[in-house]
């Protein structure tokens, strides 16, 4: 019997979204994901914290999870809740695993189109660099050797296929991962990349949609903001690094254009008390 090609096309409930975010950002960052482009992604995003936290808890409709992982910032806390987000991904048996920073957009139904270009089955770790080179590092097991290896920035988000997940786990799962990241004394993000790229042998796919504040926001073209997946802010007053709409709510009202940029991609999601 063939089998019908919807039951083949990804959707959105195949993706598992993770959010990083901190008990102090709460406020300052969760409302606006909340109000945006968590509405069109409800039942598959998970915010990772380290608090208990019973608002937030129910406005993401019980999404909140407590990691029990330190709360400061340091490199041990970081792996932590990147491990707790793994963990929480193979649990859900989904098909695909996506990070995001708490100061990300992430435009859902741009993520879950691109990521029909690729087989779950098959090994995939897409995201974007934020260095131009590899990054190389001192072998921490045979000294003289160097390790080169891609990652992709956490603060642009990235995706791991189920099948590269599932090889992750003797390496990754039930905190591993944060031994691993303490070895060689790198973040979260790099932690990924050394063991995708380094342990497991397999390549980062460099996907130009996904953008971290490392990269000028202003520098996006309108007409092009529908095609990205991924978008961020960083820094106040004159320092500010967002994205810049023409036709914009009040830059006070929307301090990271997020509420700008989600009525510019779904005009009919934002009137007022929608
Ligand atoms: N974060 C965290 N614990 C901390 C500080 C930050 O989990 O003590 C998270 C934060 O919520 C965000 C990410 O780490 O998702 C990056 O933090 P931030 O944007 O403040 O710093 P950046 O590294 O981007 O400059
Ligand atoms: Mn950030």
């Amino acid at each position: 019997v063939p089998t019908k090609v919807s039951e083949n096309i990804l959707t959105l409930n195949d993706v598992f979204i993770s959010v990083k975010t901190t008990h102090i950002f709460h406020k300052t960052r969760l409302d606006v994901i909340l109000n945006t482009w968590f509405r069109l992604a409800r039942n598959q995003t998970y915010f990772f914290t380290d608090a208990d936290d019973p608002k937030y808890n129910t406005i993401s409709g019980g999404h909140l999870i407590n990691t029990n992982c330190s709360s400061s910032h340091n490199r041990k806390a970081l792996c932590c809740k990147m491990s707790v987000e793994f963990d929480s991904f193979i649990a859900s048996n989904k098909k695909w695993f996506c990070h995001f920073d708490d100061d990300n957009y992430v435009n859902v139904p741009r993520l879950v189109q691109h990521l029909r270009r690729y087989n779950p089955l098959d090994d995939w770790y897409l995201g974007k660099p934020s260095i131009k080179k590899p990054l190389e590092i001192q072998d921490r097991d045979s000294k003289k050797k160097k390790v080169r290896f891609w990652f992709a920035t956490g603060g642009a988000g990235f995706c791991i296929s189920k099948a590269l997940a599932l090889k992750m786990v003797p390496i990754a799962s039930e905190g591993r991962m944060i031994s691993v990241g303490e070895k060689i004394r790198l973040p979260d993000d790099v932690t990924v990349g050394y063991i995708v790229e380094h342990i497991l042998s397999k390549q980062l796919t460099v996907v130009l949609q996904f953008h971290s504040h490392l990269e000028s926001m202003a520098l996006l073209p309108n007409a092009s903001l529908s095609e990205q997946i991924s978008f961020s802010y960083s820094g106040n007053g004159s320092n500010r690094n967002v994205l810049s709409l023409k036709k914009s709510i009040n830059k006070s009202l929307d301090p990271t254009r997020f509420y700008t940029l989600h009525c510019h991609l779904y005009p009919d999601l934002c009137k007022p008390n929608t």
